[in-house]
Formats: structure tokens, C-alpha cells, sequence
């Protein structure tokens, strides 16, 4: 009746899952692992790695508690701080140095402290990622998470994607279906299942409903808000739906996901589908960028800045890369070249001796795109920029040709809604219950909302992987 039976069954091999199974085995359970994909890593292997250092843990819980609007509870958040606190340690137990993070200057930027104005914010340290990191990090961090894994012979099941929650009357969740090559397996869990598969990046309906607009992603296509499904078919209460870590990017037809927009000088802007600019353009906080351009025109019902598109002269081309390809989905396929002109080359970015040119090959009007440029580039000259409040260090201008446009998308990075979670990473039922024997953590179900500061998803799917696993570990195994 049975394929396969352990004491514990985590659904989504990432950094919470790996967390969630290495605290599990520590706790004297047996583990199966359930992951979609050929191999792990989910998004933690695409990320940057960084984590966050707290300082104080009241401190600290208020600017979460005021990031996430009221959403979450005050012990879920205090709970994870605590928990967080100990990633540090928790990592060089499995022999990894982890240090503060320099961030790269480049825009649009990721500030240390995002909203060092919000209550609370001087609980908030450094990033932290390992020691001597690759520019992905996360890779680096998958790899210490997954040999670790291998040392403890965590069994993996991969391309095996779960499908659906078994329950029995009154004792909870007791197993998974999933799909292995062309038949379905029943695996049985003693005492728990533990959710840790992801978002739904690229699950576009889903964007729709629930995010109010589209996105590519730039992340891992395994995610598709299967654990949203799973849980909601037997009854789980959602937050943070809307919720988002999302940036901008370009979407060509040869790949199906995004590249991440980064550009090593601030000398560009973004303007909309009218020619105009709407945005402090390098100064925002670079996983916000679902906010500025999710504007909605209550006349024609035009969304006019989806896509948008980013203008730069040729000072900036040659400043660097204007993507990031060393991290995310495409850093497996793909690396920018330098100076861009692989890029030129391919038609992926529009080129002309004049702004007026450049406007005509991205259907913009002409006189609209000048005006904006010739604006901009006063501004400059001023050093202000009352409209949409650049700093003055960033006014650099449009100046020598030719000048460049690429289409620019909102991409994500991960969303952050799924299964409701209390405390102890149980999943909650509508009435805000715990179902039994069901436990999830990570980016699924995020304790995050729509005001996410960077560095907080890798460090949840860690402490809540961990207490996940422990918790799950301590049930009761299921009557025989
Ligand atoms: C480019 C990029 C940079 C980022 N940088 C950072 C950063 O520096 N710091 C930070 O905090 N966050 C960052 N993030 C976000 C962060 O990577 C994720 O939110 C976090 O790693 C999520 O971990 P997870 O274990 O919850 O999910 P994942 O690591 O995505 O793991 C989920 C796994 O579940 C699998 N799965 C899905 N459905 C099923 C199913 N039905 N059955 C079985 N398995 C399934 C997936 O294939 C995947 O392997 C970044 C994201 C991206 C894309």
C-alpha cells in the first residue's frame, strides 16, 4: 500500500528543506525528501546568499512587525529573529566562515538597512553571506547545505513531485502522492510532512489573481505554487498572497525566465510607454520595483510602465554589464559580456545615434522622449531633482551617443504568500488552527508581505527549516 515510509516527509528540496531535514535526522527521525526538479537547490541555489545579522531582537520584531503592515504575529516574527540570530552559528557548525556582505555598487541599489526610517530599524545588522562567496552566494550556501545533506545521508527523491496530502479522520496528515517517472508513489510520513516547495513564480494566473499583474521570473521554474494547492485542497488559511521580493528586468525569447536589470553607473533612467519618467530610478530599493510600476492609467485602463524601458548613453555602456547574469536562473545558461556589445549585437539592446532614433525603435514619441532626456540632463546640471527626489550623487546625465534602450519587465525573485504559519511552523487552518501533523517553511508561506528588505527570505527558510524539522521530528508517530 506503501511505496516508501519515513518519520518525517519534506515536500521541496531548498534551503528550507535541507534545513528542515538536517535538524530533522538530528533529531533521531528518518527523513525522505520529495523534489520536483532533477537535482536541489531550488532558489536558495540562485540567490545571493545573503542573510541577516539582527541586533536586538524587540528592535528588530518592530520594523518587521511594521514592514509586514500588521500581518504577521508578533511570536512568529520574535520566533524567527531568535532563530535567525543563530544561522551564523548553525553554519559554521557545518564549517562555513559567514561575514558581512559588501554590497556591489550598483543600481538600482540594495541599501544595508532598507527603510532605515521605520520604527525599529536600528535592531537591523549587516547582510551576511559566506565567507569568500562567488558573486551567486547562493550557490556557495547550497553547497555547504547539500553536503552536509550527502555527509548525513538525507534521502532525496528527485524528479518526483509531490501531488497530494493524504489525511486519516482525527490524526492529520499521514503521507503525499507523487509523481515518479510515469506512476504515482504513496509515500507514508509517521509523524509529519513538512511543505517546503517554493512559490509560485512562475505560475502566471496565479500573478494575476493574486499579485494584480504579471511577472517573469528570474528564479527557479520548478516553483509553480504546487504547496499553495496542496494545502489549500485540505483546508489551510493563505497570507501574504500579494506579496513579493520583485525586481526589473528584460525577457528575450531565447530563455523562458528574466534578467535581472543591474547597472554599474547611475547614469540612466526609466521612462513609460508616454515617454516619461516615474521613479527615483537608482535609489529604490531594488525589491520594491513591483510598487512603481504596477500604476494603472483609470482612464484607458493601460497599464503604461509594463514594460518600461531603461535609457542610457554610452558612458554608462561602457561603465559595465547593465545585467545581472551571475545569479538567478540564467547564470546556468548564459553570462553578459562586459562592455554589452554581445548584447548590441543580438538586437537585444536598441542602439541610435540620437534619442529621437532610439524612441522611434521603441514605439515611444519622439518629441516626448527629448523632452524627458533634455529635462533629466538640467536636472543634472542642478543637482536636483524635485520630482521623483534622485540623490545628487546619482544625477548623472544622458550625455554622449549613441544612446541605448532595452524593454524592461518586473521579475521576481520569489514570492512570498502560501499556507498560513504559527510559531512552531505548523500550518494553520482557516479558523487558525494548526493541521495536524503538517508543518512548512520558507518562501512558501512567507512571514514576509509586500515590503520586503532584502536578505530575510534565505535567513527564514533556515530558522523556520529548523524549527520545521525539529517540531516535526517530536510528534507522535502515527498508530501502525
Ligand atoms: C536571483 C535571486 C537572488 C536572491 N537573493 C537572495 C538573497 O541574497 N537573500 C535572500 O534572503 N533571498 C534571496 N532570494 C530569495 C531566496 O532565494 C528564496 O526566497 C529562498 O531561497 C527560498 O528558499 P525555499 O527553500 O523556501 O525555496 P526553494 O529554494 O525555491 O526550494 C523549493 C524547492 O521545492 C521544489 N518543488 C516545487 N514544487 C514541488 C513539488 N510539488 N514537489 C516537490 N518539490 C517541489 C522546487 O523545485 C525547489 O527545489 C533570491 C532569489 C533570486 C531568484
Amino acid at each position: 500500500m506503501w511505496d516508501h515510509e519515513a518519520d518525517v516527509v519534506i515536500v521541496g528540496y531548498g534551503g528550507a528543506g535541507a534545513s528542515a531535514a538536517l535538524t530533522a535526522i538530528d533529531a533521531g527521525a528518518k527523513v525522505l525528501v520529495l523534489e520536483k526538479n532533477p537535482e536541489g537547490g531550488g532558489n536558495t541555489k540562485y540567490s545571493g546568499g545573503s542573510m541577516r545579522e539582527y541586533l536586538d531582537v524587540e528592535k528588530a520584531s518592530d520594523y518587521i512587525e511594521s514592514l509586514c503592515d500588521g500581518t504577521t504575529e508578533r511570536d512568529v516574527i520574535e520566533t524567527f529573529v531568535r532563530e535567525a540570530s543563530l544561522n551564523t552559528e548553525w553554519m559554521k557548525g557545518m564549517g562555513a566562515e559567514i561575514a558581512p556582505r559588501g554590497l556591489p555598487k550598483r543600481f538600482p541599489i540594495s541599501a544595508p538597512v532598507a527603510y532605515p526610517t521605520t520604527r525599529g530599524a536600528e535592531g537591523i545588522g549587516s547582510r551576511l553571506r559566506i565567507k569568500g562567496a562567488t558573486e551567486s552566494g547562493g550557490i556557495d550556501l547550497w553547497g555547504v547545505l547539500a553536503r552536509k545533506a550527502a555527509e548525513k545521508k538525507v534521502n532525496v527523491l528527485c524528479s518526483t513531485p509531490a501531488k497530494q496530502l493524504l489525511i486519516e479522520k482525527d490524526l492529520g496528515v499521514s503521507g503525499v502522492v507523487a509523481t515518479n517517472g510515469d506512476k504515482d508513489i504513496r509515500v507514508r510520513a509517521r509523524r509529519a510532512v513538512i511543505l517546503t516547495c517554493g512559490g509560485f513564480e512562475y505560475d502566471q494566473k496565479m500573478h494575476l489573481n493574486y499579485l494584480g499583474q504579471s511577472y517573469f521570473g528570474l528564479c527557479n521554474p520548478g516553483n509553480t505554487g504546487d504547496g499553495i494547492r496542496l494545502a489549500a485542497e485540505i483546508g489551510a488559511d493563505l497570507w501574504h498572497m500579494s506579496g513579493t521580493a520583485s525586481s526589473l528586468g528584460f525577457k528575450f525569447p531565447e530563455f523562458p525566465f528574466a534578467i535581472r536589470q543591474f547597472i554599474s553607473s547611475p547614469g540612466f533612467i526609466y521612462v513609460d510607454q508616454l515617454g516619461k519618467r516615474y521613479m527615483d530610478e537608482p535609489g529604490t530599493d531594488s525589491h520594491l520595483l513591483w510598487a512603481p510600476t504596477s500604476y494603472i492609467d483609470t482612464k484607458t485602463l493601460q497599464r503604461t510602465r509594463i514594460p518600461s524601458y531603461v535609457i542610457l548613453d554610452e558612458d554608462t555602456r561602457l561603465k559595465g554589464p547593465v545585467a545581472e547574469t551571475g545569479r538567478g536562473k540564467v547564470s546556468d545558461v548564459y553570462q553578459w559580456s562586459a562592455d554589452n556589445s554581445a548584447e548590441i549585437r543580438k538586437g537585444w539592446i536598441k542602439a541610435s545615434d540620437t534619442i529621437a532614433g532610439l524612441a522611434a525603435q521603441i514605439n515611444v514619441r519622439p518629441d516626448v522622449l527629448q523632452q524627458t532626456v533634455a529635462h533629466y540632463n538640467m536636472q543634472c546640471v542642478g543637482g536636483y531633482d524635485p520630482e521623483f527626489g534622485r540623490a545628487p550623487d546619482t544625477l548623472v546625465p544622458i550625455g554622449r551617443p549613441p544612446y541605448y534602450a532595452l524593454e524592461l519587465w518586473p521579475c521576481l525573485f520569489n514570492t512570498q504568500g502560501g499556507p498560513k504559519r504559527n510559531a512552531r511552523a505548523q500550518v494553520l487552518d482557516v479558523r487558525g488552527n494548526p493541521i495536524k501533523r503538517l508543518y512548512s517553511a520558507g518562501e512558501l508561506g512567507s512571514l514576509w508581505h509586500r515590503n520586503y528588505p532584502g536578505a530575510g527570505n534565505v535567513s527564514e527558510a533556515l530558522a523556520y527549516g529548523r524549527i520545521a524539522g525539529r517540531n516535526a521530528a517530536a510528534e507522535l508517530p502515527l498508530p501502525q
